[in-house]
């Protein structure tokens, strides 16, 4: 089936539940104006739906064939990626002394979404380039920025992202990848890295990858890992020393090859550092808070191309005495659901978008720190809740097709294989909510977090103070949530990082992100009936979210206050 950009829908969240709005009124964008950033996504739109939706089926069927060390893309797959980068895509809010339109991220986070919605496979190769690019511009030399942020950022090369190794996955600190100095001041890499996505490829003529290794004198753990940039092609044309040793046979994502890497055959990779000695995990944090951004934004596209399909199918199947099965509650209730969980999280990835905006965009240095407080904060719910709800939604996308979604002739069986890894990579979703709960809660002693919540607590004052008859008990049960979330989070922040609190981990993230997605879905509601005459779906769709989703709080309240004792004392349960 055809992907439509909803773009009407992506421009009401980005400018009304992320903040855009206002924040292009402050003046944070310069003379940027919504004219131009509508036309932005109009375009990009047409560019994902005419010329990137339609090579999604022949991509899952191709898949990347691999022979003598080369990956051959499908059919299409080359001259779609040469005109996307050729219209300027690829740099959309990279920075323009290196060719970049330096236009938002909450801009690109909303084509990062539509790309991804067209082809999931094709989406995430471009987010590995955009993330080196971050990661580059801001540790990189002058002389490596030189030589290669422009042809990354017009995306003629493109880039990788590598940590993964057999023993070392979540645990990065046990990589084993070796750098030894050179006497030119360049390194020799050997080692091997698995999972490596776009690793080898024939879309473009060079290939950046960046690679975390360890130097001789490299302290234990990630204390001990250093960045390199290691390219396929070196700067005088001849081949480096890393090959694709194999290409996975996975579930989903059939035209983004995952490659193994092999470095050293004959002797080392030539690499270059990129940043300090030692201090590489901070370089690739850069990179991988852009990149669990960007994988949050492809959940809630394979939510949104699972939806329409569901959506155009369900009015389209005759089925007992109603005729279409759309007009069944419980049909209504799945396609209501897969809606509103979309609208969620795309509304939480875009605020995070408009987060790191700020962080890099305020006047003051004060305002930076928090804008990025903000973003850190929001970065692992962004990535985890938005790739658990775009399992979710594709699962319901099935179910709504009955036995029609369960094979492959209909399209929606792909979105849910699809679907699936982005829970697992840029950090599996458990490690996510780890995160949040022992790094980001705890922020400048909660006080980060204490302001966000006290935010969510103005929307809600805000729904009640309107009185819309049309928003139900949307007031009462997001005030519960928002009471919920309160509690969890001081609940947390007196554990410390305890084995309970890491227990609770994964239903706390949810929580956060069923409480600030539904004040999100509010705040466009109460946008709706002030600001536009066609509101009634947003209202409906907010209610829906309050009545039905954010009504799950306090039973994931009691999981995370409750349910450690049951979880860590269960080792019966688990015996063999
Ligand atoms: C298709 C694909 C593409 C990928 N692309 C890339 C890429 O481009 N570059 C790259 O470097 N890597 C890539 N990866 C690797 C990916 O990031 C890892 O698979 C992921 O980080 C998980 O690591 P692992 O597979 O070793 O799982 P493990 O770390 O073994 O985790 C297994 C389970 O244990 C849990 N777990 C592990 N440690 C803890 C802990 N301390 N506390 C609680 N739970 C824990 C995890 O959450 C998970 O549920 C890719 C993987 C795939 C499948």
């Amino acid at each position: 089936m055809s992907y439509r950009a909803p773009v009407a829908d992506i421009a009401f969240a980005l400018k009304y539940a992320a903040g855009f709005k206002a924040a292009l009124a402050e003046g944070l964008y310069g003379d940027l104006d919504e004219a131009t950033v509508d036309s932005v996504l109009e375009e990009a739109g047409r560019f994902a739906a005419d010329v990137i939706a339609p090579l999604n089926r022949v991509g899952d069927k191709f898949g990347t064939p691999f022979k003598d060390g080369n990956v051959t893309t499908p059919p299409g797959w080359k001259q779609a990626y040469t005109s996307w980068a050729a219209a300027g895509w690829n740099g959309l809010a990279a920075p323009a002394e290196f060719g970049g339109q330096d236009l938002p991220q909450a801009v690109n986070a909303a084509c990062i979404e539509m790309w991804n919605a067209a082809s999931m496979a094709f989406g995430i190769g471009p987010v590995l380039t955009i993330a080196a690019i971050d990661a580059l511009h801001a540790y990189g030399s002058d002389e490596l920025k030189q030589r290669y942020l422009g042809k990354l950022v017009s995306g003629e090369w493109m880039g990788t992202m590598q940590l993964t190794e057999p023993q070392a996955g979540s645990d990065v600190g046990a990589l084993r990848t070796r750098a030894a100095p050179a006497a030119d001041g360049s390194y020799r890499i050997t080692g091997s890295k698995i999972f490596i996505t776009y690793g080898e490829h024939d879309l473009t003529s060079n290939i950046i990858h960046f690679v975390l290794a360890r130097l001789p004198d490299a302290p234990p753990g990630t204390k001990g890992i250093s960045l390199f940039l290691v390219p396929k092609f070196l700067p005088d044309g001849t081949r480096n020393d890393v090959r694709a040793h194999s290409v996975e046979h996975k579930l989903g994502i059939h035209a983004s090859p995952t490659c193994t890497m092999v470095y050293g055959d004959k002797g080392g990779a030539v690499g270059f550092l990129v940043g300090e000695k030692h201090k590489g995990m901070a370089a690739m944090f850069t990179m991988m808070n852009r990149a669990r951004l960007a994988v949050g934004l492809s959940g809630v596209a394979i939510a949104e191309r699972a939806t329409q399909q569901a959506l155009a199918y369900a009015r389209e199947r005759k089925q007992g005495s109603a005729g279409a099965i759309v007009h069944y509650p419980d049909v209504k209730r799945m396609l209501l659901t897969m809606r509103a969980l979309t609208a969620a999280a795309r509304a939480i990835c875009y605020a995070t978008a408009v987060a790191i905006d700020r962080s890099l965009r305020e006047k003051t240095e004060a305002a930076r720190q928090a804008a990025h407080e903000r973003a850190s904060l929001l970065t692992p719910v962004a990535k985890a809740f938005s790739t658990d709800i775009g399992i979710e939604v594709a699962s319901l996308g099935v179910q709504v097709h009955g036995g029609m979604g369960y094979v492959e002739e209909t399209g929606a069986a792909q979105h849910y294989r699809d679907a699936r890894i982005a829970a697992i990579y840029e950090g599996t979703n458990g490690i996510q909510a780890l995160d949040l709960v022992t790094r980001k809660v705890p922020l400048e002693g909660g006080e980060t977090v204490a302001l966000y919540v006290d935010e969510l607590r103005r929307t809600v004052q805000a729904v009640k103070a309107s009185n819309a008859p049309a928003l139900g008990h949307t007031g009462a049960q997001l005030t519960e949530a928002v009471d919920s979330l309160d509690r969890a989070t001081q609940w947390l922040l007196a554990q410390k990082g305890s084995q309970a609190a890491l227990a609770g981990a994964t239903p706390y993230l949810r929580l956060f992100g069923n409480a600030a997605g539904g004040c999100m879905l509010a705040e466009q509601a109460l946008a709706a009936l002030r600001d536009s005459a066609d509101g009634a779906a947003r209202v409906a769709l907010a209610r829906f979210f309050a009545e039905n989703v954010a009504v799950q709080a306090s039973g994931l309240e009691r999981s995370v206050t409750e349910g450690a004792a049951s979880i860590l004392g269960a080792q019966a349960a688990l015996a063999e």
